[in-house]
């Protein structure tokens, strides 16, 4: 006999379409190259532990056919998708609209059928943000940030609007780095400056959160460091890093070795999972179900 699925709302309290028979609520990924992307276990994970009648999608799209991707994605109902390299940016104009943190940084990760629109969200600097405060609130800290693309933007401007007090941006192409500065100090409260970094970076001492947003230590990278003054980092430091593959860096074993207080990139690439799940499906997932999923992919 055939299990009836849950009955799901969506996060503003509509309810999501009839999950009966042998029609799924369909949601996925658009991106290329898309091999090596994980999220599509980690999602399904959690679909399946919460008996969601649900599917994830990894798929294949080149730049060209992404508009014919997000028409497609309409005339299917899928509920929602995320987008990843290199649509981010170039989504923007198949869809119906933007929520307020993915208009300020400019890029989407995750759209979010509402009614009959699609509509834009960012929720890479959220689930960051969810991430680091397991550790650390940022509200009135000064923070040094490695990095000024687009994870970099989507950090800043949700630790900018959780009330960091400064932000230091430290990237090696300035006028990339000047860029965010710029967006930082005029659309958020967060004070904001850049350092060039053509040279081993110190952190200062009144600096209570530090964080890796390059792509340095992405596998197969492994032995990829920052170029960083390992004396400057001091016990009870915040370091935090967006490398999810491998999730222990160098930089992250470095700091450990000083006494700081360390946080992997799978908490980031969990909690952006979550929150894109409940937009979709109103449900809230259970984030230990999708670490331990991608735990065991990366044979932790
Ligand atoms: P971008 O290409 O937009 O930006 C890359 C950044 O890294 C730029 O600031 C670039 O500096 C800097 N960089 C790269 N190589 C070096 C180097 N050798 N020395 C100094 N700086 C360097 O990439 P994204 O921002 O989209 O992604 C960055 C990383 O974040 C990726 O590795 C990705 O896997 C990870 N990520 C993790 C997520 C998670 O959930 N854990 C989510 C999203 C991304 P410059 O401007 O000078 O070129």
């Amino acid at each position: 006999m055939l299990k009836k699925s849950a009955n799901v709302r969506t996060h503003q309290g509509r309810r999501a379409p009839d999950q009966q028979g042998f029609l799924s609520l369909i949601t996925g990924s658009f991106s290329t190259p898309a091999g090596d992307n994980p999220t599509v276990a980690m999602v399904e994970a959690a679909y399946k532990h919460h008996h969601l009648n649900a599917r994830y999608l990894n798929c294949e799209v080149a730049p060209q056919a992404l508009g014919d991707a997000v028409r497609g994605a309409r005339a299917m109902g899928w509920i929602g998708f995320n987008c990843s390299m290199p649509h981010k940016v170039s989504v923007i104009e198949y869809l119906d609209g933007l929520g307020s943190s993915a208009s300020l940084i400019g890029a989407v990760n995750c759209v979010v059928r509402r009614g009959t629109s699609y509509i834009g969200e960012n929720t890479d600097g959220k689930g960051f943000l969810t991430a680091l405060r397991t550790v650390a609130d940022p509200a009135g800290k000064e923070l040094v940030l490695f990095g000024a693309g687009g994870a970099a933007r989507a950090i800043a401007v949700e630790v900018a609007l959780a009330g960091a007090s400064s932000i230091t941006v430290v990237n090696r192409n300035p006028t990339r780095g000047s860029e965010l500065v710029a967006l930082l100090n005029e659309k958020t409260p967060a004070r904001a400056d850049l350092v060039r970094w053509d040279r081993p970076y110190r952190i200062p001492e009144t600096v209570s959160i530090v964080v890796n947003a390059t792509s340095i230590g992405l596998s197969p990278d492994l032995a990829g460091r920052l170029d960083l003054d390992l004396q400057s980092l001091r016990p009870g430091l915040v370091v935090a890093d967006v490398i999810a593959n491998p999730p222990r860096t160098c930089l992250l074993r470095d700091a450990e070795a000083r006494g700081c207080i360390v946080l992997d990139g799978l908490g980031m690439l969990v909690n952006q999972g979550v929150i894109g799940i409940q937009y979709w499906t109103g449900i809230e997932p259970d984030p230990a179900v999708m670490r331990a999923t991608l735990e065991g992919l990366f044979a932790l």
